[in-house]
């Protein structure tokens, strides 16, 4: 075939995806009551589940992800227990948890659960009729869920309450099919983008964050006061005082164009409060939610907040929503930090004002590599996990000319280096020096262990795009990172999606780097 007729076809089928490209639209109304004394959370949610594929649905696959923590059978249990603290961590969940008393209704009539043979935090919601293409339903359950003791990603310590993965939701229906799977720790997840709004009714002595904005003023008002006192250390801290001590309270949070809601509170937790200012003059809430005896360098995790956010507007395109914000992890937590919409978890217990830093700059740059670009994190988990780590490295190098590996080992010599040289060297001990065994492109469930996930999905991607880089130069590398946010805001972008905005800035040499995510070892 000639070359032009090559560029024609290449054309129409890129026009053609495009025209094709639908997602399902999921929209959450939930109401959830804390009882802190039973230790479960009661509920019911409401979704609002649009069809906008061209296929008639006679069923959809709903995630259970609290029911992972409910035996040692579930496919989170099976993989910690092959991990070597795993056996440990597994035996540190005194109360178990799950989700019960769930009672779908389809419309209005009662639907059918067919449970999944192999994981008891997967099942399938048979409709009472199937679901045409083009039309929603409204879907309802009551919920309860017994919090389990903390252990991965979700639950209690004390009386902190990390709620993540909490509430009954539809797996993706894509363009390459239905994407149920288990809840694991070593394997994040996908979801389809909607609209949430939240009730959380809780005693009024904690002080909550979530997912979304605050819709009570006179709560807003107060964390807002307490929080831009706590903004300057030399200030006394202000503590959250309820105004009713016995009572609870209903806050609302409302979110759009989000995939995923969690949401965290305590009733020690010191808050700190700033706006910020993006560069097309919108103005952002930035909270912080940390301990008075916490890690001392989290007294500046707003202001982190803050770079991290103009950073990564800077390189793909502006954050898009009215609020950011991080929480401070228990300190007996260590596992470095988890990444929702609008706010993240920092377990990162005694890092130093550079590593808190990265891993604060890590987690809200997940609010692109995650968030905004909604890959299929289980299967592609270099997308979100590899990308965003060669992005935190830059902003590391930049500010700090230090790497979240290397630390303290870089020689003074090669600190002293001109930026471009720094970065360099750094890349060039990454690629040299860790393990890379697996190829990139390896589901995240398939790796033996944690440590190999993290170098090869984190490390070894991060060390793929500088290789990119220096075959087609940082400009054009930056030039499809636009593209790419521009074109995948608030969709679902797999691998070859992004290889095509690089075919875009370098038509020539993109297929040879692409296999490179194939390439089992380290690079030559
Ligand atoms: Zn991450």
């Amino acid at each position: 075939m000639k070359r032009i007729s090559l560029l024609i076809c290449t054309m129409l089928t890129t026009l053609l995806a495009s025209a094709q490209y639908w997602q399902q639209q999921t929209d959450y109304v939930i109401d959830v009551f804390l009882d802190d004394k039973a230790q479960t959370l009661k509920g019911n949610v409401y979704i609002e589940y649009t069809n906008n594929s061209p296929d008639e649905l006679p069923f959809i696959w709903f995630h259970l992800w609290q029911n992972a923590y409910k035996n040692d059978r579930t496919a989170f249990a099976r993989q910690l227990l092959r991990d070597k603290d795993g056996k440990a961590r597994l035996k540190g969940i005194k109360d178990k948890g799950s989700i019960e008393d769930l009672a779908f209704t389809v419309e209005g009539k009662t639907a059918r659960m067919e449970p999944d043979p192999e994981n008891i935090d997967i099942v399938k919601l048979v409709l009472p009729e199937p679901l045409k293409p083009g039309k929603k339903i409204i879907l309802k359950t009551w919920f309860t869920v017994h919090i389990p003791t903390y252990a991965s990603r979700s639950g209690r310590l004390g009386q902190a309450y990390l709620m993540c993965q909490w509430y009954p939701k539809p797996a993706v229906y894509d363009r390459k099919g239905w994407h149920p799977m288990p809840y694991l720790d070593q394997g994040e997840f996908y979801s389809d983008f909607g609209n949430f709004t939240v009730n959380i009714s809780v005693p009024s002595s904690y002080v909550v964050g979530a997912t979304g904005q605050l819709q009570n003023e006179d709560e807003l008002a107060i964390y807002k006061k307490i929080g831009a006192n706590n903004l300057d250390s030399a200030r006394v801290l202000m503590k959250y005082t309820p105004a009713g001590s016995n009572g609870t309270k209903i806050l609302t949070y409302k979110a759009s164009r989000v995939h995923d809601f969690a949401w965290f509170a305590d009733k020690d937790f010191i808050i700190r409060y700033d706006t910020a200012q993006l560069s097309a003059g919108t103005t952002i809430d930035v909270f912080t939610y940390g301990y008075e005896n916490g890690t001392p360098s989290w007294k500046n995790s707003v202001s982190f907040i803050e770079d991290a956010i103009r950073h990564y507007s800077n390189w793909l395109g502006e954050y898009p929503y009215p609020v950011a914000q991080a929480v401070e992890g228990p300190q007996n937590v260590s596992s470095g930090g988890m990444e929702y919409p609008m706010i993240t978890l920092i377990t990162s217990p005694g890092a130093s004002n550079s590593q808190m830093d990265g891993v604060i700059t890590h987690e809200v740059g997940h609010n692109w590599f995650y968030g905004i670009l909604g890959s299929n994190e289980r299967d592609h988990a270099w997308m979100d996990e590899g990308l965003n780590s060669y992005f935190q490295f830059r902003y590391e190098a930049e500010k700090y000319r230090t790497n979240s590996i290397f630390g303290d080992a870089i020689p003074p010599e090669v600190k002293a280096k001109p930026l471009k040289e720094f970065e360099s060297t750094i890349y060039a001990v990454l690629s040299g020096q860790i393990p890379m065994e697996e190829a990139i492109e390896t589901p995240a469930a398939d790796f033996a262990d944690k440590d190999k996930y993290a170098m090869v999905e984190y490390i070894k991607t991060a060390v793929w795009m500088y290789i990119i880089e220096q075959v087609i130069g940082r400009d054009k590398v930056d030039a499809a990172f636009k593209e790419y946010y521009n074109d995948w805001k608030f969709k679902h972008p797999y691998p070859e999606d992004l290889k095509e905005e690089f075919r875009k800035q370098s038509p020539s040499n993109i297929d040879g780097l692409w296999q490179l995510l194939d390439k089992k070892g380290k690079f030559e």
